[in-house]
């Protein structure tokens, strides 16, 4: 296999030179043109020719060059048609990689890993489009895509976001999401000039590890992840009024301030207090005082 060409700014430039390139600002382009970072990211992701990887946003190909040579097979998802002739060409000679255009939140990744991977585990990495970070995260975990990690590039305040516990202002349902699912772990920061154009806002590169099993036991995931949304919906809000004002919820004022002392908190604690061992708690009973009414 070749040894990657691009990673760098000349290289980069004379690629899009060469197409006469504009970037999209709507797809959230900004291109690595850092070699160091680049080698950091698939050295965290510990990518073997064993793996499955799944790139989402592959730009000019440059960290697809190096998943090629590191990875088994890898599968690129691009949006934009004006990037599909530059990865025809700056992946010419790499055959283990396949190039989907396509939106990468209609792309079914459960059936590619599937069809592509025998159904075993895959790992995604990527440098992500910004403005689509969450709902790509959840998506993967939420449609039970086997994976065995997602190591990637975000805005640091998301990076942040995602690995911080109860009482600090970051700490959210993002956090809790993504540490119901995975294990995780900031590996860099990685300041805007390793990009092309630079972007506005720090990133970092997050590798989060999925469980086998999640570390809490809830009765019911869906109406866990209702009442997270619930109690930061309203955050100045206490749990209590929080739960009680979600349309998505439909408990009395008496079976929520029950439950809430249920797991030894007081009826004016505010959901951000709660860690997600106490939420799955409050969940369970939640969903048990849901049965009984209906039983009756
Ligand atoms: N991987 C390249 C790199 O590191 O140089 C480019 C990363 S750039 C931050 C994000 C890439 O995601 C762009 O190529 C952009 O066109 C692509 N993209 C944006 N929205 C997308 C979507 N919904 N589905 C698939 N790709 C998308």
């Amino acid at each position: 296999m070749k040894e990657p060409t691009l990673g760098n700014p000349q290289n980069t430039i004379a690629v899009l030179q060469k197409y006469n390139f504009s970037f999209q600002k709507k797809f959230g382009q900004n291109f690595l043109i850092d070699t160091h970072v680049l080698d950091k990211i698939i050295r965290s992701a510990e990518i073997t020719k064993e793996d499955m990887v799944v790139e989402i946003g592959p730009g000019i190909g440059t960290m697809t060059q190096y998943l090629a040579c590191a990875a088994g097979k890898v599968a690129a998802i691009e949006i934009d048609k004006a990037l599909i002739p530059i990865l025809e060409d700056t992946l010419e000679g790499y055959e283990n990689v396949q190039v989907i255009n396509d939106d990468v939140l209609k792309v079914d990744i459960a059936k590619l890993a599937k069809e592509e991977n025998g159904g075993r585990p895959i790992k995604v990495v990527a440098n992500l489009p910004y403005y689509i970070t969450t709902p790509i995260i959840m998506g993967l975990f939420e449609n039970h895509v086997p994976l065995k990690s997602i190591t990637v590039m975000v805005q640091k305040e998301v990076a942040d976001r995602m690995q911080v516990g109860p009482g600090t202002k970051d700490y959210g349902a993002l956090s809790l999401a993504v540490q119901y699912y995975a294990k995780p772990y900031i590996v860099a920061n990685v300041p805007p000039n390793c990009f092309m154009p630079r972007p506005k806002v720090g990133s970092a590169v997050i590798r989060l590890e999925r469980y086998d099993e999640p570390p809490v036991q809830v009765e019911d995931e869906k109406l866990m992840f209702r009442i997270i949304r619930a109690s930061f919906n309203q955050r100045r809000k206490t749990l209590a009024n929080g739960l009680k004002n979600s349309p998505e919820l439909q408990f009395s004022k008496e079976e929520i301030e029950k439950a809430i002392e249920g797991i030894g908190k007081s009826v004016s604690v505010r959901g951000e207090a709660l860690t997600l061992e106490e939420f799955a708690a409050l969940s369970n009973l939640l969903y048990e005082s849901e049965r009984m009414r209906t039983k009756e």
